[in-house]
């Protein structure tokens, strides 16, 4: 099928931007690198009567590393952030998400940011988000404002955002030395989005864990974090049996949907699986093998 009819617009500044965006609210969507957005108007699933193309405004395709964190512009595209040593110093935990986003092609268009606003549950950047309790930068004609990832996924394909807000970055708190991370996932095939996945990351003092983040993704309608098996993670030496407890935590507390994929019984059980994987990985990036 072929996407309703719309006007295309694209503004040159931020504040052109803003402008079209407050003045058709409703009616009009943004496009960043359409990866999502085209198929769904494809599908006859969206049919926006103005389509907003933020490609061209000026400054958003920076990836900045300052004292506070990581700053990555909406205008990043998931490819840039693939190949990027600066993520991979300062926000291992995204640069590890990327080569699991799609295939190739989808990340050379498709931005880091769209995919965050996208909020789709199957996604890993939403729960990388998550993991990382990163902030959102949000722009309109009243102002700015910034909103912690754990308020900002509200439900399936749905954020905080308003339809006359821009999201202009996504900011990550500074990564410490002591950290280490991974990205798990089970797919059909690589590439596809995950029937269950996880982003996990540990903090050291020492021999043992100070912090712990179990953000699993295509487990309900947003990344869902597992507070009480993190719990069990805090104040161990990270071990084969203390992970094999957090796994077991996980699986007796997610409760995940079921649909045409995957059972709820079988995501139950493979999120458990990817706890162990996951946590191991993240725990051998710190020089701790468990
Ligand atoms: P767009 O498609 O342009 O926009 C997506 C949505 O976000 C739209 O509603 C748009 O209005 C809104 N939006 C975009 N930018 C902003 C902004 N700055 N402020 C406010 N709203 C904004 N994704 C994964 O995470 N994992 C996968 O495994 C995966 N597999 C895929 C497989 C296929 C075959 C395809 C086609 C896509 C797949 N995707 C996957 C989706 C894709 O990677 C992302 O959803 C996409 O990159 C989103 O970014 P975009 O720039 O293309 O956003």
């Amino acid at each position: 099928m072929k996407p309703a009819p719309f006007t295309y617009h694209r503004p040159q500044s931020i504040d052109e931007a803003l402008d079209l965006l407050d003045r058709f609210g409703d009616d009009a969507k943004i496009l960043a690198g359409g990866q999502s957005l085209l198929p769904v108007m494809a599908l006859r699933l969206a049919a926006p009567e103005h389509i907003v193309d933020i490609g061209r405004l000026p400054g958003l395709d920076r990836i900045d590393v300052g004292l506070d964190g990581t700053t990555i512009g909406a205008l990043v595209r998931h490819a840039t952030a693939e190949r990027s040593d600066e993520l991979a110093r300062h926000a291992p935990l995204v640069h590890q998400a990327m080569p699991h986003v799609g295939h190739r092609a989808i990340r050379t268009r498709g931005t880091v940011v769209g995919s965050i606003a996208h909020a789709d549950p199957a996604a890993e950047m939403p729960a990388v988000c998550l993991a990382l309790d990163a902030v959102m930068h949000i722009s309109s004609v009243a102002g700015g404002r910034r909103v912690a990832a754990a308020d900002f996924f509200s439900g399936y394909l749905t954020t905080a955002l308003e339809a006359s807000e821009l999201m202009t970055a996504i900011e990550f708190p500074s990564w410490p030395a002591t950290a280490g991370s991974s990205v798990v996932e089970l797919s059909r095939r690589h590439g596809d989005y995950a029937m269950v996945g996880l982003a996990c990351a540990l903090d050291m003092s020492g021999d043992r864990i100070t912090s712990a983040a179990l953000s699993f993704f295509g487990v309900a309608p947003v990344p869902v974090r597992v507070a009480e098996a993190e719990a069990v993670l805090v104040g161990q030496t990270p071990t084969e049996d203390v992970f094999a407890q957090a796994s077991e935590v996980v699986s007796n507390t997610l409760d995940p949907t079921g649909d045409v994929h995957a059972t709820a019984d079988y995501r139950k059980h493979i999120a458990g699986v990817l706890t162990r994987k996951g946590l191991a990985e993240a725990s051998s990036r710190i020089g701790v093998a468990a």
